[in-house]
């Protein structure tokens, strides 16, 4: 029975996107044992996707030929704001119908073991910290470029969550009073600058305009397909619209990182999401250099700025990470 003991401090670690649920099983040295993955199918309401991602959880499970009962706790990394004391998503703007859903409550009717919810950047910053960062700084700021733009700050070791908890929200720093019109109602946003969603606007706008790009050639003209990878690869097929467009977001991207570097001086910087995974090697050095003309001098000494490896595997670690601390 001693090998049962030593497997009941299991972790699951679940990831819930707009798009599909990612789940992973990890063990007492924090290495994943089993993951299992579904689509999240929104659209079919709220009550199904909870039933989806107790069964995505169950699927990881299974994979790590392990039950239930031998599983201590559940971690959530979900999108939009979270209430973390009661587990309930106030709401999530990518998600239909999800507003004041109590996640914690539903799940732990469905497999009876403690459930734990809290943001999806938040959780991935975790995860890339405690995972990724051999050399355990202090204070890390996480910046998470995909659909939207998420982070997550980590201070004196541990996750900062403000007062009201809502913390980290810096997609929605402003950086241009007059910019483009964000999902959350106000104008020039981070998020509506350099997200994935506004560079596609950015390159359909250019394209209705008459700007020449190999994507059409490569996509047809409505880009339906687009995704961050084909940016990539115009851009080294010398296609000068994409790679314009791409500078533009990557130094909105390095004052973003110089503002936040000034106000917490954080030893690390991690750039992580989709967009930052298929396009690091043309955009770090511009966030980079970008970054430090807008630094207050001093400030970036020392300063690492670096994108993440961990890809997707950043939100099933931190949120297991979040279920092993909470079952402590
Ligand atoms: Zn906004």
């Amino acid at each position: 029975m001693a090998e049962g003991s030593a497997k009941s401090d299991c972790i699951v670690g679940v990831d819930l996107g707009g798009t599909k649920i990612l789940s992973g099983v990890f063990n007492h040295s924090l290495e994943c044992v089993g993951t299992a993955k579904l689509s999240t199918k929104s659209q079919r309401g709220v009550d199904k996707v909870v039933e989806r991602i107790g069964r995505c959880v169950q699927d990881a499970i299974d994979e790590a030929d392990l039950t239930i009962k031998q599983i201590a706790g559940v971690g959530i990394g979900a999108p939009g704001a979270v209430d973390f004391s009661s587990g309930t998503v106030i709401f999530a703007p990518n998600m239909e119908g999800w507003k004041e859903v109590p996640l914690k409550k539903e799940l732990e009717k469905f497999l009876g073991v403690p459930v734990f919810v809290e943001n999806d950047c938040n959780i991935s910053s975790l995860g890339v910290y405690v995972a990724e960062l051999k050399s355990k700084p202090r204070s890390m700021v996480g910046i998470f470029v995909g659909t939207g733009i998420g982070g997550g700050l980590i201070i004196n070791g541990d996750l900062y969550s403000g007062a009201n908890h809502t913390a980290g929200e810096i997609g929605h720093m402003v950086l241009e009073v007059s910019g483009p019109k964000c999902g959350c109602g106000n104008k020039g946003c981070f998020e509506a600058l350099a997200s994935r969603t506004a560079i596609f606007q950015q390159i359909k706008a250019g394209i209705k305009d008459g700007q020449k790009t190999i994507l059409t050639e490569m996509l047809g003209n409505d880009l339906e397909d687009l995704r961050s990878g084909d940016l990539r690869k115009a851009i080294r097929r010398g296609d000068k619209f994409v790679d314009r467009i791409i500078e533009s977001a990557s130094e909105y991207i390095g004052i973003a990182t110089a503002n936040l570097i000034n106000i917490l001086n954080p030893e690390v910087v991690v750039l992580g999401g989709g967009v930052i995974e298929a396009l690091a090697d043309e955009m770090m050095s511009v966030i980079t250099e970008t970054a430090k003309d807008y630094a207050m001098p001093g400030t970036m000494k020392g300063v690492e700025i670096i994108p993440s490896k961990l890809g997707d595997n950043a939100g099933i670690t931190g949120a297991a990470v979040l279920a092993r601390k909470e079952t402590k």
